[in-house]
């Protein structure tokens, strides 16, 4: 029988992530994906990044994560969102060849060491007197393996529906993974049910791109990886046109076609992906609803209808896309589809996404109820981290909320648990301001280093870069600017004359101002890489919020890092709320911290929990 320390189920954006970090820190691992063929698929929206999950991608690349570095090689158009905001929601989001995208990442997956990917269908997950012992395929082809990572995406008892008609299907075509829901189920593993959707697929000569708007990526463009340098260039536009009343009315006629609407769909949909029946639904005074023309890829006619994801029937998709401008023509490449599958319920798992009633098996993707390529890439990492490390006698990896955005992935799912896709975007993070999208390498990169993931050359780097930022902050402190140097220059831009001599960050304060506009005034400025400049900009002009959010983390990280014992008896404390002491009870939470954010449990019931705990110190 083939031995291996770590199998991990899954070859898509969080299998992948999961199967290179534990073979990186030296676990050897075997990655199952029932097709080799779409190994990094993107079965949805050709493109990675957008509000709040670009952040993500920075942060997995800071960690050591592989998603920045392949997608920065095969993007085909780069953004940065949110540039007329503040920082703290400025979001990359590239298209990206999803061809290349695929070969990229398989490339980078056969050529690990301690790696080895293979196509087949795992069925059961093995144990022997409880314990995991090992996994085996559709053929009865038995491996033995101390842990599994489970990243089974969209395919667990996966079925598509369009219309009337359904079929049991992975995405794209795929088989569905119809047995090892059972397994889990048999130990102890509670699933539910799922569902999401994806547009058309039309073909970009049927289109008359002369009536929609032309979309153009950046013209400088900011890589996903911090190791990515060079000049990057954009390949391709995408075009902006709308849906209008006549798309709308075939929608409503033909509503009851739609599964959502007929009562077909078992699976719970997400809020923040909805289908265009969704929308038109929900938004009946709204005219017309935005859709995006994107390529998926250079060497293909396929673009991704992006905003018009449905299961009305074929026939009808065909009706409602030619009423939209530019689409009168058009011809269908892929029937959009909706897809419902089996995943678990979150709050079974440790912060370490592994299962807390079946040691050595962990969870990640869309299969622990997340949606989107980012989400799952995050807890892929996560878990292949923290089943090497404790396979290797090494610290878990739990990442704070103040941490990152992968922190308040995880915590938001283990701890409150999600009833529907869990789509992450910047409005789930109490410390915004902490967690932008420019700064993850100051946040995680250090952790990465620790972990092993970040090699000592890339540390240095990266240590080199903070050293000149906090010597361009200093430099920027201590220079003083007298009024006859910057009033010019104030009047310019419409901002208060000064008296008196003043710091050159004081006028770096200034909403009007910012740190290329008073490069006239700053004569002795050095040469910087434009990361270095931009961070020291953003540390000076909002280093008063980020004082402040700072702060905040250090008085939680007092409740965080009060732990509760595992095996408390929540029914042993006198004046906890029979609510909290129920949810208390289910989700077993690790810290004071972890159990204040869980909904149902009161400040009063947190206030009896820590004058008890007290009191089990002080015993
Ligand atoms: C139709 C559709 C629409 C979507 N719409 C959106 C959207 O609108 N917004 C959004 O954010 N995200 C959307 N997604 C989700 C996005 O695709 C997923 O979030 C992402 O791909 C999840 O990554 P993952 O690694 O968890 O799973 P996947 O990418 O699905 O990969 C799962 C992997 O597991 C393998 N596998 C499964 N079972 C087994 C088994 N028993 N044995 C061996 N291998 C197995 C498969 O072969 C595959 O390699 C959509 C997905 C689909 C399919």
């Amino acid at each position: 029988m083939e031995c291996f320390d770590i199998a991990v189920i899954g070859g898509g954006h969080a299998g992948a992530e999961a199967a290179l970090a534990a073979a990186r820190l030296g676990c050897r691992t075997v990655m199952f994906t029932i097709s080799l063929d779409a190994v990094g698929n993107l079965p949805c929206n050709p493109s990675i990044g957008g509000t709040a999950k670009g952040h993500l991608v920075r942060e997995i690349d800071a960690l050591g994560g592989e998603m920045g570095k392949a997608a920065d090689a095969t993007f085909i158009q780069s953004k940065m969102l949110n540039r007329g905001k503040g920082p703290a929601v400025h979001s990359l989001r590239c298209q990206i060849d999803r061809k290349r995208y695929h070969i990229e990442m398989k490339k980078r997956l056969e050529n690990q060491k301690n790696l080895q990917i293979k196509q087949a269908e795992i069925v059961s997950v093995d144990t022997d007197n409880g314990h995991i012992c090992g996994v085996t395929t559709q053929t009865g082809m038995k491996y033995s393996v101390k842990s599994v990572i489970v990243a089974g995406g969209t395919y667990l008892r996966g079925k598509i529906l369009i219309g009337e008609y359904e079929k049991e299907s992975g995405p794209d075509g795929m088989f569905p993974a119809n047995a090892l829901s059972e397994s889990l189920r048999s130990l102890g593993v509670r699933l539910r049910r799922f569902k999401t959707g994806t547009p058309a697929r039309i073909h970009a000569d049927s289109l008359d791109f002369s009536k929609m708007e032309r979309e153009e990526g950046d013209e400088k463009i900011v890589p996903f990886s911090f190791e990515t340098k060079g000049e990057l260039k954009n390949l391709v536009p995408c075009y902006l046109t709308y849906t209008n009343e006549e798309t709308h009315r075939i929608i409503m006629e033909n509503i009851n076609r739609a599964p959502m609407y007929s009562g077909r769909v078992e699976g719970v949909g997400a809020r923040y992906c909805p289908s265009i029946e969704d929308k038109v639904m929900r938004f009946r005074g709204k005219p017309r609803h935005q859709l995006f023309m994107e390529p998926m890829g250079i060497d293909t006619k396929e673009i991704y209808a992006q905003g018009i994801s449905t299961g009305l029937p074929e026939e009808i998709q065909l009706q409602m896309l030619r009423t939209i401008k530019g689409l009168e023509n058009v011809e269908i490449m892929r029937p959009a589809y909706a897809i419902e599958y089996d995943c678990c319920d979150p709050i079974q798992l440790y912060p370490t996404l592994e299962f807390k009633d079946i040691p050595f098996l962990y969870g990640a993707g869309q299969f622990n109820g997340t949606s989107g390529y980012e989400e799952a890439a995050a807890q892929g990492l996560v878990a292949g981290i923290n089943a090497a490390n404790k396979l290797l006698g090494r610290p878990r990896l739990v990442l704070r909320r103040s941490d990152g955005y992968i922190g308040t992935l995880i915590e938001d799912l283990v701890t409150k648990g999600t009833n529907e896709p869990y789509r992450m975007m910047t409005s789930r993070s109490e410390y915004r301001l902490l967690l932008r999208q420019d700064n993850a390498d100051e946040r995680l990169t250090p952790i990465g280093h620790e972990i092993g993931l970040i090699s000592d050359e890339r540390y240095a780097c990266f240590l080199e870069k903070e050293r000149m930022i906090d010597d361009e902050v200093k430099r920027l402190e201590s220079i003083i600017i007298t009024p006859s140097q910057a009033n010019p220059l104030l009047e310019k831009y419409e901002t208060a004359p000064i008296k008196t001599g003043v710091r050159l960050s004081e006028l770096i304060r200034r909403p009007q101002l910012d740190y290329e506009k008073l490069a006239p005034v700053d004569s002795g400025r050095p040469q910087l890489p434009e990361e270095v400049a931009e961070q020291a900009e953003i540390r000076i002009k909002y280093d008063g919020y980020i004082k402040r959010q700072k702060a905040q983390v250090e008085q939680f990280k007092k409740l965080e890092d009060k732990r509760i014992p595992e095996n408390f008896d929540y029914n042993k404390v006198y004046g906890l709320r029979i609510e909290a002491r129920q949810k208390l009870s289910d989700i077993r939470p690790e810290s004071l911290g972890q159990a204040s954010r869980i909904s149902g449990v009161s400040p009063a019931d947190i206030s009896v929990l820590i004058v008890c705990l007290k009191e089990m110190d002080g015993k």
